[in-house]
Parts: structure tokens; sequence; C-alpha cells
């Protein structure tokens, strides 16, 4: 592992050697004066002075050599469109939109939000506002009024962009009564909002002088040609809220230059793609994966991306594959979760189409298990790379680097960190550094690396007393997150650190009892909460997915099946983390990202009212819970 050492080595001990090179992997309208001003932490300023601009290295740099090549494949299977774009055709749109987006008033500085379903509209609004220096918070499509009004009276924009809704498993969830719910709610709502009519609502009507039809406004404006406006490095590209956050929603805000290097070193050294090539992401516009990998990183690559609407699993499961074989995906991203729902299907589905073109597979967004991820290595015949980050790094901070060095591959292990973070797990106790195999928290000394979270959009002081006030008088950034590292540097998470259960004064990670549940044969998918316990504390509490129900289709046989989790848990774990309860359901309650809403399961086995929902994929999971429990509430 010598290269993948010196490489992060030279990242942490010349970081501004390091960084200085990286960046010449994208185009600067006018050089940085210095890689980083580390003056004033733990805020960072890299590559200061510089001006550049995402849209044109994402687009506008490519024309000369690759106007002919696909930029963006649209591919939804829930209409049945499939529509192609050249980097020249992107230009064209981009210039469209950002003509529209100026003749509604937008400059730069001002922010646009953007509330769209996964149409190509929704990453030429993104590209627009960027070519304006206007700030983008895009918000998840399935975020109801609420949660859109906090974000609106947060950014005040002066712009929304939307359409009349958006489809999911051939179903229709239209948009109008969540826009001016939301915008009757806020405090300061846009001004001016842009619709796009895909036909989906009916009745949709616009209001006048508030609401302009994108169609409509796109004809006026054909011709336009938009000058890309430079901003210095530092200034903010676009704000997006965290998720899973209750009331004051917290607002990443990303700069222009650090983002753009980060994005293109990653796809160099992380990725492995090549100009010209195809990247496949699975996730969504409105979550980080979407900006980093769905957007932003191909593009200033000069790659193909793949906009997907639609399931993994309709019209049947080898859709995603399809695609891959199709379009000669060669880097493909997705989450755990799918992996896990694709693992239920038919393994021909996988062996069905010529997946030779792929080079690897990379997922993240929540722990993936060890049975899952050995099972798609080995069913896929690619490496399959686990890497961990989160929406404030906006890039990878665990990851094997494949670019740098091919390494081995551990089962449930996101590998090491990446170059560029000073990754260190420290204890919690005493916020010193732990040994190989002895839980910490996963925590980076700063200065962040170029792409991270500048600060809390309206916030310096939230964005340090959040994120580095963990450890004393350390100033060290914590990921709230639980890891362990083995003597060979491979990290594994284990959960955040605010989901911790601690049974009669013995800490668990919840992810430690789940992959112990999921190690039974016979169970899919697993969620563990902590629930209050008079004697202990607090005692975990299973709710599980079977994989074959007839196990279970008598009082006796889910008697002997809860037992047999309960002794594999024994048997892995020890008896103190053995659940209380394993109750079986079909569905676990899950954000339409994927995320296990386990507060919500833990508020509803203890009692209390779930919290804010808006962002369950499907409510009937939470009635199974309530019906699992008992529960009255
Ligand atoms: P988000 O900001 O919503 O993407 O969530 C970030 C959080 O997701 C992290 O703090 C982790 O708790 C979790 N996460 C992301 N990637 C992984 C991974 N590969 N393994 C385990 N947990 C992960």
């Amino acid at each position: 592992m010598s290269a993948y050492r010196d490489f992060h080595r030279r990242s942490i001990e010349q970081r501004e050697t390091f960084w200085g090179e990286q960046a010449k992997l994208i185009d600067w309208h006018e050089p940085f004066g210095q890689v980083l001003d580390y003056s004033r932490p733990p805020f960072a300023r890299w590559f200061v002075g510089g001006r550049t601009n995402l849209c044109h290295n994402a687009v506008d740099r490519h024309l000369a050599a690759r106007g002919e090549q696909k930029a963006l494949i649209y591919i939804s299977t829930e209409t049945g469109q499939e529509h192609t774009y050249t980097y020249r055709d992107l230009d064209a749109e981009v210039n469209r939109c950002a003509g529209m987006i100026r003749a509604l008033g937008v400059g730069k500085g001002d922010r646009v939000l953007i509330y769209m379903p996964m149409v190509p509209e929704a990453v030429f609004a993104m590209l627009a506002c960027a070519r304006l220096g206007a700030i983008h918070s895009v918000v998840f499509g399935g975020f109801a009024a609420h949660s859109l009004a906090a974000r609106i009276d947060d950014a005040q924009p002066k712009l929304m962009i939307t359409a009349d809704g958006g489809l999911r498993g051939g179903r229709a969830i239209l948009y109008r009564s969540m826009y001016d719910e939301a915008i009757k709610l806020a405090k300061s709502p846009p001004a001016r909002v842009l619709i796009l009519n895909r036909g989906l609502d009916k009745e949709l009507k616009l209001t006048a002088g508030r609401d302009e039809d994108y169609a409509e406004l796109r004809a006026q404006h054909m011709s336009d040609r938009v000058p890309v406006t430079w901003l210095e490095s530092n200034e903010p590209s676009y704000i997006l809220y965290t998720s899973g956050t209750t009331g004051h929603p917290k607002g990443v805000q990303r700069d222009v230059g650090g983002y753009a290097v980060a994005l293109a070193a990653s796809m160099k050294h992380i990725y492995c793609g090549a100009p010209g090539e195809t990247m496949f992401t699975t996730s969504d516009i409105g979550w980080v994966v979407g900006h980093s990998y769905i957007v932003y990183g191909p593009l200033i690559y000069g790659m193909t991306t793949i906009l997907y609407e639609g399931l993994p699993i309709r019209p049947d499961a080898g859709i995603w594959w399809k695609i891959v074989a199709d379009n000669k995906v060669t880097v493909m991203f997705s989450s755990p979760t799918a992996a896990r729902v694709l693992k239920k299907q038919d393994p021909a589905f996988l062996k069905k189409y010529d997946l030779s073109c792929l080079k690897h597979l990379f997922l993240a967004g929540e722990p993936l298990d060890e049975p899952t991820h050995r099972w798609f290595n080995e069913m896929l015949g690619k490496p399959v790379i686990d890497h961990y980050w989160q929406t404030e790094t906006g890039w990878p901070i665990l990851s094997s680097v494949p670019g740098v060095e091919k390494t081995p591959i551990k089962f449930g292990s996101p590998s090491f960190p990446v170059y560029g973070y000073d990754l260190r797990l420290l204890r919690e106790a005493d916020a010193m550094e732990a040994a190989p195999n002895e839980k910490a928290v996963v925590a980076i000394f700063p200065p962040l690396p170029p792409g991270c979270m500048s600060t809390v959009w309206g916030d310096n002081e939230r964005f340090v007393r959040t994120y580095f006030t963990s450890f004393g008088d350390k100033l060290v950034y914590s990921t709230f997150d639980w890891g362990i590292r083995d003597e060979e540097n491979y990290h594994y998470i284990l959960g955040r650190t605010d989901d911790v259960i601690n049974v009669a004064g013995h800490r668990l990670g919840t992810r430690e009892i789940e992959e112990a549940v999921q190690a039974h044969p016979n169970i899919a998918e697993v969620a563990v909460v902590g629930v209050a316990d008079q004697i202990k504390g607090q005692m975990p509490l299973a709710f599980a997915v079977v994989k074959d129900a007839g196990k279970i289709d008598t009082a006796e046989s889910r008697a002997r099946e809860e037992k047999a989790v309960m002794d594999t848990v024994d048997k892995l774990l020890g008896a103190i983390a053995r659940p209380a309860r394993v109750h079986f359901v079909t569905l676990l309650p899950k954000t339409r990202s994927g995320k296990l809403l386990r507060r919500s399961i833990q508020a509803l086995a203890e009692g209390r009212d779930p919290g804010d929902l808006t962002t369950i994929e499907d409510p009937a999971a939470l009635e199974q819970i309530r019906t699992a429990i008992g529960s009255k509430s």
C-alpha cells in the first residue's frame, strides 16, 4: 500500500503543493495567488484570489474538443422518455435557462430554490445558476410544504424553479399544493416561480404575476448567450440543507474553486473515470451525491452522465444493468439500500447483460453490511467499493483510491482515509487517538480539504459550534460517526454517535447489532433502535424483514425464528447486545434517500411522537412498527 500511503501523506504534509497540482485539473479565468489561507481557523479558504466558474468547467471548456460527445443521457422508466444532450446541446439549454433566470431578475449572489423531479431541466437550472453566479439551493422533490418553507426562509430565494410534479412507481406526485402551501407558510417567499409543465397536473394553474411557464419563457430565449460570471474561488456556489435535522435546517455552504478541484481530482483518483466515458449515479439531484456525481463531477471531467428517473426494479430488476450495458457505463455509483433491494431479486438479472464495460461499482450514504458487500462483489465480478462521506464534505472521506493504487477490498469496510483528510479516530472521553480495533469518533483535523463546506449558510458561529466543539478545546471536526480501524488501517463505520445505544453502561452501535442480526440467513434487512429500559437504561429492539416469509407464518415458527436471531446476536456480539425483541415487518421506515428513520422508530417504540416524517418513503412502514409493538400513539 505504499503508493496510497505516499499519496495521502503528501496531501497532508505538503498540502499546498499537493492541492496546487490538483488545481490544474480545472480551468481558471484568473490564477489564484495563494493555495490556502488558514489564518482564521477553522475557516479554510482555498485557491485565494483565483477566479473560475462551475458552469464554465462543466460545459464551456469541453465544447471545442467534445462538443458532439454526449454530455447528459436522460432515461425515465416512469414516462418511457429517453433523451440525449451533447455538450453542445447542453450548452444551448443552459444558456437559454440562464437567459430565462436572468430575465426573472436573478443575478450574482441571489438564491434560487430548485424543487424539481429528475428531469434534464433540473440540471440545466443548476448549471444556469452557476453560470450567473447565483446560488442554488436544491430541495429534494420528496420534501413536503413545511420542509420547503423552512428552506425558503433560511435561503430567502428570489426565484423558485419547480415542475407540476414527479413520478414514482407510475404514480404522479403533484407539486402545486406543496409549493403553494410553502409559499403561504414562508415569511420571505420567492417573488417568482418558474414551472415546468410535464403534463402531469391536468389542472395546473399559473398564479398571475408570480408564475412563469418554462416552455413559454424558453421559447423567448432560444438564442440567448449569457456570459459566464467569474467568481472568486471562495464565493458561494450552492447551499444544500442537511437531512435528518429537526427544527431549523442547516444549510451546507459550498465554495466554487475548491469544490471544482476536489470533484475533478476525485473523478481521476477515486472513481477512475476518463473523459469520454459514461458515469451512472443512481441518486437524486436533491442529495449531495446527485450534486457531486450526477451533475458537477462527471461533467467537469468531460464524461457523459446518466440522469435516471425511476425505480431500480421497474419494469424489472434488470433495468440498471440494461442501462449499464446499453450505454457502456464504466463507473457506477449507488446506495447500499439499492444493493439490498437488488440482492432480494432473481440474480439472473445480473447475468442477463454484458457488464464487461463496468470498471467498478461505488456505494455510499449508509453502512454497507458485510454480507451484501460480499454478495454483490461476487455476483458482479467487479470491485464493489464502499466509500464514506457526508453532505458536509461533498466528496469521499474514506475510500479505496484505485486511481492511485488498487488496494484489496475488505467487505464491510470503506477502506482508508482519502487524500486531503487528516482523519483520526478520537476517543470520546479524552479526545486522544484510539488504538487499532478500538471504537472511537471519526474526526478530521482541520483545515478541511477543498470541496468541503465553507460554513453554515448565514451562520458562521453555528458552523464552529456544531462541528468543531466535540473534543474539548481541540479544534477538530466531528463527523458524528463511530468508527474503528484494524491493524491494516481499514476503517469501519459503526453508525452515528447520536444513535448510540447504552445498555447497562455498555455503549453499542445500532449498526453493530444490525450486522449481527443480518448474519442470520433469513434476514434481509433490519433496524435496531435503543429503547428506554428502567433497569438497564436502554435495550435494543429489532425490526426485521425476512427473506422467506414461509419461515414465520405461524406463531410457533415466528417465535422460533426470533429466538434464532437472538442466538445469532449472542453468538456474534454477546448477550449484552441481544435485542429484547425481534419484530418481523415487511417494510422498514426510510427516507426517500434510503436512510432508516431510526429516531422515528425509536420514538414510537418509546410511546413518543415520531417527529418530522416529511421525508418518509412509505408511511405504511410506520404503521407496521406501531402494530408490531402494540403502541397506541
Ligand atoms: P448524508 O450527509 O445525509 O449523506 O449522511 C452522511 C452520513 O451517512 C454519515 O455521517 C454516515 O453516518 C452515513 N454514511 C455515509 N456513507 C457511509 C458509508 N459508506 N458507511 C457508513 N455510513 C455512511
